[in-house]
């Protein structure tokens, strides 16, 4: 079976099949709760032979079948290179690692105009197996303007079977005609059992502080959990960090370690001002009296978060922002 099935996308599967009146429909909501799942899972739907309209897959049909396999002749996955064997991995579609060769770029964040050339040839075809024919992207915001553009034309007038299903995490970030072409399909943050329980199931020790730990996302908090972080380590690093203790950082890639202190920060700013943490516990946090020198940290911290993906010596780097870190936490609790 397709490794798509996260328990709480049920609800919003079926309240999406039941409501979908376009012909392209577009899955929103924020990162690491199961968007291309969904959107994935809307597909499967429409292309299977047996369940009634407007219900989910059936699972068993030839139709599944073929798309468990990721073989299904009537459906295409658009992904950005650098996310396509991951993701297709994660679904348990079968994939292709992209070769990185010595001084070939790295494999785009971008969806291209070629991809959407290769895709308007599959939406121009008959469909296979007479059913639909259905195109899944994802994030809809890789496309960049040439490959968005170059849609748009398919996705206001598809011809016969072709359906869509677009995910993003930035909808504000679309372009205002790929949106206004495409029935919203809210994706919130699910609830925190049904979160832990699938957490649970994977495996995921100290569940409950890492979920709050990524703001309730739990495809995040078992990255998270898969790339060595521990609830323990996790809670201990305000301390370490005040401490001005690098090895508290030194683990992560920068982008990671610049996001951990942006949570930092903004759970020291919530409790200068008498509210609790959002992403740590209460004992892991220091009890700041003033926000302006983290406020003054926030913004560093954002300038230095640009940066992140290429900083010229990841351990200075480090370094730097532990020192800063440090700095202004002593500063607020003076
Ligand atoms: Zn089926």
């Amino acid at each position: 079976m397709l490794n798509a099935d996260l328990p709480w996308l049920q609800a919003p599967l079926a309240d999406a099949l039941a409501r979908a009146r376009s012909h392209a429909l577009l899955v929103q909501g924020p990162a690491g709760v199961g968007q291309l799942e969904l959107a994935v899972k809307l597909a499967q739907s429409w292309l299977c032979e047996a369940a009634a309209p407007a219900q989910p897959a059936c699972n068993h049909c030839p139709s599944c079948k073929l798309f468990a396999s990721g073989t299904h002749p009537d459906f295409q996955l658009l992904l950005p290179e650098a996310l396509d064997a991951s993701a297709r991995e994660s679904l348990g579609l079968p994939f292709e690692e992209i070769e990185t060769k010595a001084g070939k770029a790295k494999p785009s964040r971008e969806i291209k105009v070629e991809a959407v050339r290769n895709l308007l040839a599959f939406a121009q075809a008959t469909s296979a197996r007479g059913k639909a024919k259905v195109v899944v992207i994802f994030p809809a915001e890789a496309l960049n303007g040439v490959a968005a553009n170059s849609l748009l034309k398919t996705l206001e007038e598809p011809s016969g079977l072709l359906r869509f299903a677009l995910a993003s995490h930035d909808s504000a970030s679309l372009l205002p005609t790929i949106r206004s072409r495409c029935q919203p399909v809210p994706l919130p943050l699910p609830p925190r059992d049904a979160a832990l329980a699938w957490l649970a199931s994977k495996g995921v020790d100290g569940a409950e502080g890492l979920l709050d730990a990524t703001g309730g996302r739990p495809q995040q908090a078992l990255e998270w959990s898969q790339a060595g972080l521990t609830d323990a380590a996790w809670q201990a690093m305000p301390k370490r960090v005040a401490r001005g203790e690098v090895q508290a950082l030194s683990d992560l890639a920068p982008p990671r370690a610049i996001d951990a202190l942006q949570r930092l920060c903004h759970d020291l700013v919530r409790r200068s001002h008498g509210q609790p943490g959002q992403f740590f516990a209460p004992a892991s946090l220091s009890s700041p009296k003033r926000a302006a020198p983290l406020l003054a940290w926030d913004a560093e911290l954002r300038r230095a978060a640009r940066h992140a993906d290429h900083p010229l010596n990841a351990s200075l780097w480090i370094e730097a922002l532990v020192a800063q870190a440090r700095a202004a936490m002593s500063a607020a609790v003076r």
